[in-house]
């Protein structure tokens, strides 16, 4: 199948657009309907040549298994509405501690993405922040509070403003600290730090793959007793792999991370994870009380994130670890920037301009010109036979490329390659 659908296919699912059928349909019409019109619409980024943003494949262990646990419809809620996913989250948590390096006392919750993990370790964050200022906004809310001090780096991900923004911190009332040419928080524009700051590091920017010096700032932070959390959504897997984890060092000082094993683990959608080293916290932070929630001493699910009911994710990483085990992972994480390395080495040879240092799955290339690269995306996005995205990098126009599916073979990228020059070369500006 092509990677990105082709016209035909798109125009094709205005057969959606009708209304509501009064008489009921049977299910063999809605998956005939689904299989025939819905499959031609969709990407191929279970394939081996999507690069777009920073998605990932699905290995089988964790699909099968998604298609196993979906047929028992679990909620994760409590441990008395479904004791194996309140098994599987416990196992989930202890392993994700080891594999990463984590202090004893880290605590996971499972949750929807990056996006919504890092508003649970902000929210935490806050909450101690306000707490030592002998605040309590859990009781209170926000509107006689004291003030605290947000800094962020210049590169952090738009959704870690959006979550600020949400938890009532606001994203312009900040501290934004500039960053290096590689997206990096430099370091030495970090202001003073003390007991009312929340600090945001990364691990892992989203178009250089670049992460933050952590140990000598999480050093500093955890004297002045701030709250560091560090956004972490593909980049935190390189604490997983020897010969990468030179990149994450001094990171497990920090007091939440947003993770997600729908990126580079290859775990389907969607699967979030936050990571908080303060239990307390974190729960209370999420408390809720009601007369008919039964706590069990065994993991209830839903008092490590926002949600209630929620579907029984965690089973879908665990079966990837299971799947893999520590060397496998490790492997996943070394083989994915083995590649991005090559990647960027042939292009290069090919004429290209690539324009980061590629530290972690992430290259950003430059075809000439602002518009020569724009074109070139788009002829690329339509060919079918490959897929990459467009951003801005230092006010240029770039093409993102990432690796993160385990499916991508040296093959694929040598014909995505073949690909990017023949159509550089129908722009006529190669020859
Ligand atoms: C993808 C990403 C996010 C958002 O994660 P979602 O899982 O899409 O919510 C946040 N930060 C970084 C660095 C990312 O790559």
């Amino acid at each position: 199948m092509p990677v990105f659908p082709k016209s035909e296919a798109l125009q094709a699912l205005s057969i959606f657009d009708e209304d509501l059928n009064h008489n009921p349909t049977s299910t063999d019409e809605i998956l005939r309907l689904l299989s025939d019109v819905g499959s031609k619409a969709t990407v191929a980024q279970t394939g081996g040549r999507y690069f777009g943003f920073v998605n990932g494949g699905i290995l089988p262990s964790s699909l099968c298994t998604k298609w196993l646990t979906d047929a028992w419809d679990q909620n994760a809620a409590l441990y008395v509405i479904s004791p194996i996913a309140s098994k599987i989250e416990e196992i989930c948590e202890r392993w994700l501690r080891k594999l990463l390096k984590f202090p004893e006392e880290t605590v996971a919750g499972f949750i929807s993405g990056s996006s919504t993990a890092s508003m649970c370790g902000l929210l935490a964050g806050r909450n101690y922040l306000l707490s030592n200022l002998g605040y309590d906004v859990t009781k209170s809310g926000l509107f006689n509070a004291p003030e605290i001090k947000v800094i962020i780096g210049e590169g952090a991900h738009s959704t870690i403003y959006k979550a600020l923004s949400i938890l009532g911190l606001g994203n312009e009332r900040l501290i934004k600290v500039p960053a290096d040419d590689q997206g990096r928080i430099r370091i030495d524009l970090i202001p003073e730090l003390d007991n009312q700051t929340l600090l945001i590091l990364q691990a892992g920017n989203v178009n250089t793959g670049a992460f933050d010096a952590f140990e000598g700032i999480c050093t500093k932070a955890n004297k002045a007793r701030a709250w560091v959390h560090v956004d972490g959504a593909f980049g935190l897997w390189a604490a997983a792999c020897p010969s990468m984890d030179h990149l994450t060092k001094g990171l497990s000082l920090a007091d939440s991370w947003s993770l997600d094993a729908h990126k580079t683990l290859n775990s389907p959608y969607d699967n979030g994870i936050i990571l908080c080293r303060h239990k307390e916290i974190l729960v209370n932070a999420m408390h809720m009380t009601g007369s008919y929630v039964i706590y069990n001493e065994n993991r209830d699910g839903m008092l490590y994130t926002p949600e209630m009911s929620k579907r029984a994710r965690a089973i879908e990483i665990w079966a990837t670890l299971k799947g893999l085990g520590s060397i496998g992972v490790s492997e996943l994480v070394q083989e994915l920037h083995s590649k991005a390395v090559y990647f960027a080495d042939q292009l290069h040879e090919a004429g290209f301009e690539i324009l980061n240092e590629v530290v972690f799955n992430q290259v950003l290339v430059r075809y000439h010109s602002d518009e020569k690269t724009e074109e070139l995306i788009k002829r690329i996005q339509i060919s079918g036979i490959c897929w990459v995205g467009g951003a801005k990098w230092s006010e240029k126009s770039v093409m993102r490329i990432s690796v993160c599916s385990y499916k991508t073979t040296y093959t694929d990228i040598d014909k995505s390659i073949d690909n990017m020059v023949l159509l550089g070369k129908s722009l006529g500006l190669n020859e």
